[in-house]
């Protein structure tokens, strides 16, 4: 393959031990970083999600608190559990694993989360906040594809950057971010027309389009750097992304692997929201 691997394993690892020792200072000033993870229903994806999420707090010393409810919950004891974690001192961070079984609703649940416990970036002040390029808590995914840019020596200004994918917690976040960091930046979707000839501009091009093998190696300009979003099943049942990796592989400078890119980068961007904010609670002591 003639592409080098950027290694979201190792990354975020390196990540996560820079976030254990900031733990490990404010615990010397008496801060321990709490964050809650709220899990309602037995959706078995969403409950692996959870688990890699206590485990990996657990990691690098923040303490996380499980709250799981039944499927049958009601808006009303949610929003009460909510109010109750917005009001708590210990807790730093409050994250609702979405999506909530129906009927509920998503949307209030992000709305109802205090925005400086909002460590998912996802309520209406905090995506402002992001608009603007004033923020304390960036979207996780987006995030972590930045620090994979940063730590793989990938500069983005100047850059043609390409999104295929236009969602409010991967697409338009990635966008903007590319773009604060002087990227020229392009955002295509299911509408868009001509969509190979615009990826194969792209010197930074990312898929977040949830198919699998949509990106192919027609669509991919020599040397670009390719990151993959896309969290798929191949025909096989096997994890895959959205990009057609070994064909891809052969074209551009630079690629994430499914798995190993920029899941494990997720995860690490929402313990550094937990750590950033438990940083704040400290500053204030
Ligand atoms: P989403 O809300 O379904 O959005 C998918 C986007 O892809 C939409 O904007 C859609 O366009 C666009 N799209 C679909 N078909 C297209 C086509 N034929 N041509 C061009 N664009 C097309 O998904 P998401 O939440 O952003 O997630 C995207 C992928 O990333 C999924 O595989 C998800 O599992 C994965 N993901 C991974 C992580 C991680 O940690 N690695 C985190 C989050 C998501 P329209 O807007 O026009 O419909």
């Amino acid at each position: 393959m003639k592409a080098t691997l950027i290694d979201g394993k190792a990354i975020a690892a390196a990540v996560r031990a820079d976030l254990a020792d900031e733990v490990s200072q404010l615990q010397a000033c008496g801060v321990t970083p709490g964050l809650a993870v709220i899990l309602v229903g037995e959706d078995p994806a969403s409950q692996v999600y959870v688990r890699n999420k206590t485990r990996a707090s657990a990691e690098v010393g923040i303490h996380a608190e499980e709250f799981r409810l039944p499927a049958d919950t009601s808006e009303a004891e949610l929003l009460a559990l909510v109010d109750e974690l917005n009001a708590r001192e210990d807790i730093d961070g409050i994250l609702c694993q979405l999506p909530l079984p129906r009927p509920l609703d998503d949307a209030a649940v992000i709305a109802a989360i205090d925005p400086r416990k909002d460590v998912d970036a996802f309520s209406a002040v905090n995506v402002g906040h992001i608009m603007i390029g004033d923020y304390t808590f960036l979207p996780c995914t987006p995030a972590g594809v930045m620090e994979l840019l940063h730590r793989s020596g990938v500069e983005v200004a100047g850059k043609r950057c390409v999104v295929i994918g236009r969602s409010n917690i991967v697409g338009k976040p990635m966008a903007m971010l590319l773009l604060h960091e002087n990227g020229t930046v392009t955002i295509c979707h299911s509408k868009t027309k001509e969509l190979a000839a615009i990826c194969r501009e792209a010197d930074i091009l990312v898929a977040a389009v949830g198919r699998a093998k949509f990106v192919t190696a027609d669509m991919v300009k020599d040397g670009a750097v390719v990151i993959d979003v896309g969290m798929n099943r191949d025909e096989n049942g096997k994890l895959c992304g959205d990009v057609d990796f070994e064909a891809v592989g052969e074209i551009a400078s630079q690629i994430t692997p499914v798995p190993g890119g920029v899941g494990p980068m997720t995860i690490a961007m929402l313990l550094k929201n937990t750590v950033t904010a438990a940083k704040r609670r400290a500053e204030k002591l």
